[in-house]
């Protein structure tokens, strides 16, 4: 192998470990925020505004917005964004999953406030520049370093009580992040070796949290697993499996999660014939056969009791040609060639929940 690339580390401060929620207000007087705009949209993130509104340590909580929604909607993005007008806010602490965190990467985007982000799910969009606003049927994204949080607090006992539908999605949709990192745009070995690292922890904790989603160790593996996949996908970019998830999310309002489970499996089975390095580091991580890597991940569903087929999402076999379509317009770059029929046949499969079949490699 010639080593050859580039990579630009992002910065940022992580503190990682259970009960480190409760060193949020270090966190915001370390980064200077004097009136704080906090959004938190979940029972337990607003205790956590609470206790930070009453730490009294030369701040002050100036507004706690309690809305998010996935995607981020364009109008929603223009209310929260005169709510910090009205607050005069001069920083943001976002408490949530990859909605709330969305959110706060809009405010950024326009008012370039730091973000502090205290993720409860596994999305990883904390540790992205990679900002998505919604609006017209379109999900339009962009990187921008104004948006990558300062500072992330992970806490695994916030995941504790994530419900079971929401935690093994968002668990694949990290998964997908590290697995696209191995050749998505701007790939290197130094982001493979992490995002490895990503998978492994995640293939080791999510059937041990989905049959005991209270076990505090597993949680942490998995939120882990989750924080070098978010870091993978920061120093890469979205690629070929990512951008057919925007179009099932933006245009079709899928659940952002549900769709990474539906469709990494057959993205895989599609790319891996152009892969063969990269598909032996993911099958050894995985310790499955190369060959069968495609369906490991189909198994690691139906293990997790994670959704496998788009029609259990809602979508309609009559919608995936526009799918194809769209997804065709905005995948730039793909180690495998594809045509527009090559996406919609990938969305008939996923969309009828098929294993993927053992791949050939080396004969794409
Ligand atoms: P989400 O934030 O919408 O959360 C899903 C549901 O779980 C919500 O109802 C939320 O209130 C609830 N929830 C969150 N944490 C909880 C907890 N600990 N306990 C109980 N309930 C909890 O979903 P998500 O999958 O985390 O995020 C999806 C969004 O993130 C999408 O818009 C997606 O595009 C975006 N995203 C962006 C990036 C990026 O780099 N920009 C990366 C990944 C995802």
């Amino acid at each position: 192998m010639t080593l050859d690339f580039a990579y630009e580390a992002l910065p940022q401060r992580v503190v990682f470990g259970a009960g480190r929620r409760h060193m949020l207000a270090d966190e915001v007087v370390r980064l200077s925020m004097t009136r704080v705009f906090v959004i938190a949209d979940t029972p337990e993130a607003k205790l956590i505004a609470d206790d930070l509104a009453g730490a009294g340590s030369g701040f002050t909580v100036a507004a706690v917005w309690h809305e998010a929604i996935q995607h981020v909607p364009e109008d929603l993005a223009e209310r929260a964004r005169a709510a910090v007008d009205a607050a005069g806010a001069d920083g943001v602490v976002t408490i949530g999953g990859g909605s709330s965190t969305g959110l706060a990467k809009a405010i950024a985007l326009s008012h370039g406030l730091p973000i502090i982000a205290v993720p409860t799910t596994y999305a990883g969009s904390e540790q992205t520049a990679i900002y998505g606003i919604t609006g017209g049927r379109h999900k339009q994204t962009g990187k921008d370093p104004r948006v990558q949080p300062r500072a992330v607090i992970y806490d695994p006992e916030l995941t504790l009580g994530l419900p079971l539908a929401v935690t093994g999605p968002s668990a694949f949709n990290a998964l997908a992040h590290s697995v696209e990192a191995l050749y998505a745009p701007g790939a290197n070995p130094v982001v493979s070796a992490l995002a490895m690292e990503g998978v492994r922890a995640i293939h080791r904790s999510l059937p041990a949290v989905m049959n005991d989603p209270g076990d505090p160790a597993g949680r942490a593996d998995l939120l882990y697993g989750a924080y070098l996949s978010g870091v993978a996908l920061g120093a890469t970019a979205a690629a070929f499996h990512h951008k057919i998830c925007h179009v099932l999310g933006g245009t079709f309002n899928l659940v952002h999660a549900d769709a990474h489970s539906v469709i990494l499996p057959h993205a895989v089975a599609f790319n891996a014939p152009a892969l063969p390095a990269e598909m032996a580091q993911l099958a050894a991580a995985l310790g499955v056969d190369a060959d069968d890597i495609a369906g490991a991940l189909w198994d690691l569903a139906v293990a997790s009791h994670v959704p496998t087929s788009l029609e259990q999402l809602g979508l309609r076999v009559d919608d995936l040609a526009e799918v194809a379509r769209r997804a065709t317009a905005e995948i730039t770059v793909n180690p495998r060639p594809f045509t527009e029929a090559d996406i919609l046949a990938l969305l008939h499969r996923a969309h009828a929940g098929m294993r993927p079949a053992r791949t050939t490699t080396g004969d794409a």
